[in-house]
C-alpha cells in the first residue's frame, strides 16, 4: 500500500486551494480528482461574480471567509495577473416598500465588515446604469468578477510549485479512518491503488457527503444528509445595457433574478433555484418564461425573446426545501473527534470568493 503525508480529493476551486495551502505550508500532498480535469462540477457552473459579502448571518463561516476571502481573492488575482474586473453592483429597489429595505441590507453588510455600501437615489442610479428603473439603490463597490478557470488554473501551479501531485481519473470508492489518524482509501479509475494517508481532506463538493459515509469508522450521525438545488441561466443575446452587476431586493428564500456579467461583457440571469433529485445540467427552457417579468421590473427596455437558455449549476445543499439557509461546515478533529480528517459539507455560494480564507481555516483545523 502506497503511503501518501495529505490527500485532498477533489480538484474544484476549493479542493486546489486547499492542495496549495497544504502544499505552501510544508506538507506532501496528492489530489485525487474523479474527472479528467480540475474544476468540472460546480466550480465551472456558477457565477464568477467575487461576491462583498453582505447578506450572510453576522459571524457565519459565509460571511467571515467571503469577506476575508474577497480581500485575498483580488490581491491574489492582481499579483498573478488573474482576469478579474471589480465592476461593482447595485442593489436595486423598484418600489417604496423595497427602498425601505435597503438600509437594513446597508446595516447587516457592515456589521460583516462590509462597510462601504452607498444608498443613491434613483437620479444617480440612472446616471450609472441608464438603462434602469428603479426608486432607490445600494452600490456595492467591492463586488466584481474573476475568470474561474484561470484563478483555478493559477492555484494548481502554485500547489504543484511546492510539490502537490494531481492524480486525473482517480475517483475514490471507499475507505477506512484509522484510529492513529488518517485514513486508507481505496482509489478506481484507470490505475486503482490502494493508499494511506496521515490526513484526508474531503472537498468532494456535491459529493462529499457520499464520500464521508463510505469511509469506515465515520460515524453515520455525523455526515449530513445531500440535497441538490440546480440554478438555471439565461443568456442575453446582443449587448448589455450594464456595466455594473444588478440585483433585485432579495426577496424571501434566494436573491432574486439578477444580472451578471462575464468578463467578455456577455450578460447572464439567474441563477433560479429548482429541487431535483439527480444531477443533471439540462436547461429547461420553459423556466425562463418567469424571468422576463421580473427582470422588466427593473429593466423594463428587455427585449422580447432575448433570453436563451444558458447553463445551470448545482448548489451543494446539506438541507431541504423551506429548511432555511445553511452555513459552510467545516468538520475538523475538534468537531468529529478523529485526527486526521477535514470534511468540507455544503460549500455553495460564496465558496469561489471565499476559497482562499476557507484554505487557510482547513490548514489551522486539520
Ligand atoms: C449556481 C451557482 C452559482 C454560484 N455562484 C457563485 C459566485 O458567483 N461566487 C461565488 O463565490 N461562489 C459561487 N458559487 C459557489 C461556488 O461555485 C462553489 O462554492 C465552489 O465551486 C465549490 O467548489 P468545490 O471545490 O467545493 O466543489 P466542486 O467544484 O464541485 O469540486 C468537487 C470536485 O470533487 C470531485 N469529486 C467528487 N467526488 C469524488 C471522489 N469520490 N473521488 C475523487 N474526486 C471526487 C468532483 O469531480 C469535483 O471536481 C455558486 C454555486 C452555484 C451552484
Amino acid at each position: 500500500m502506497d503511503e501518501v503525508d495529505c490527500v485532498v480529493v477533489g480538484a474544484g476551486v476549493v479542493g486546489l486551494a486547499v492542495a496549495r495551502a497544504f502544499a505552501l505550508a510544508g506538507r506532501d500532498v496528492l489530489v485525487l480528482e474523479a474527472a479528467e480535469g480540475i474544476g468540472t462540477e460546480t466550480s465551472s457552473r456558477n457565477s464568477e461574480v467575487i461576491h462583498a459579502g453582505i447578506y450572510y448571518p453576522k459571524g457565519s463561516l459565509m460571511a467571515r471567509f467571503c469577506v476575508a476571502g474577497k480581500r485575498e481573492l483580488y490581491a491574489y488575482c492582481a499579483e498573478r495577473g488573474v482576469p478579474h474586473r471589480n465592476c461593482g453592483k447595485l442593489i436595486v429597489a423598484t418600489n417604496e416598500a423595497e427602498a425601505g429595505q435597503l438600509a437594513a441590507i446597508q446595516a447587516r453588510a457592515a456589521a460583516n465588515g462590509v462597510g462601504d455600501l452607498r444608498l443613491v437615489s434613483a437620479a444617480e442610479a440612472r446616471a450609472m446604469e441608464p438603462a434602469l428603473a428603479c426608486t432607490a439603490a445600494l452600490a456595492s463597490p467591492s463586488t466584481g468578477i474573476i475568470d474561474s478557470h484561470a484563478y483555478m488554473l493559477s492555484l494548481q501551479g502554485d500547489a504543484e510549485n511546492a510539490g502537490a501531485v494531481f492524480a486525473f481519473h482517480a475517483p475514490v470508492l471507499s475507505g477506512r479512518l484509522l484510529p492513529e489518524g488518517g485514513a486508507e482509501l481505496s482509489v478506481g479509475g484507470a490505475e486503482p491503488m490502494e493508499l494511506r494517508c496521515a490526513l484526508l481532506v474531503n472537498a468532494a463538493g456535491l459529493h462529499a457527503p457520499a464520500l464521508a459515509a463510505s469511509l469506515e469508522n465515520m460515524p453515520a450521525a455525523l455526515v449530513p444528509p445531500t440535497y441538490y438545488a440546480k440554478g438555471n441561466y439565461f443568456t442575453l443575446s446582443g449587448r448589455s445595457p450594464f456595466t455594473h452587476l444588478i440585483y433585485p431586493v432579495p426577496v424571501p428564500g434566494g436573491l432574486g433574478t439578477h444580472l451578471t456579467l462575464d468578463l467578455g461583457g456577455q450578460a447572464k440571469f439567474g441563477p433560479d433555484v429548482e429541487w431535483v433529485d439527480h444531477i443533471d445540467y439540462k436547461v429547461n427552457p420553459a423556466r425562463g418564461e418567469s424571468f422576463y417579468a421580473a427582470i422588466r421590473r427593473y429593466w423594463p427596455g428587455l427585449p422580447d425573446a432575448s433570453l436563451l437558455p444558458g447553463y445551470s449549476g448545482i448548489r451543494p445543499k446539506i438541507v431541504g426545501p423551506g429548511q432555511g439557509a445553511q452555513d459552510f461546515v467545516v468538520q475538523g478533529p475538534r468537531e468529529h473527534g478523529m485526527p486526521g480528517l477535514v470534511n468540507l459539507f455544503g460549500i455553495e455560494s460564496p465558496g469561489l470568493t471565499a476559497s482562499l480564507a476557507l484554505a487557510d481555516y482547513v490548514v489551522a483545523a486539520a
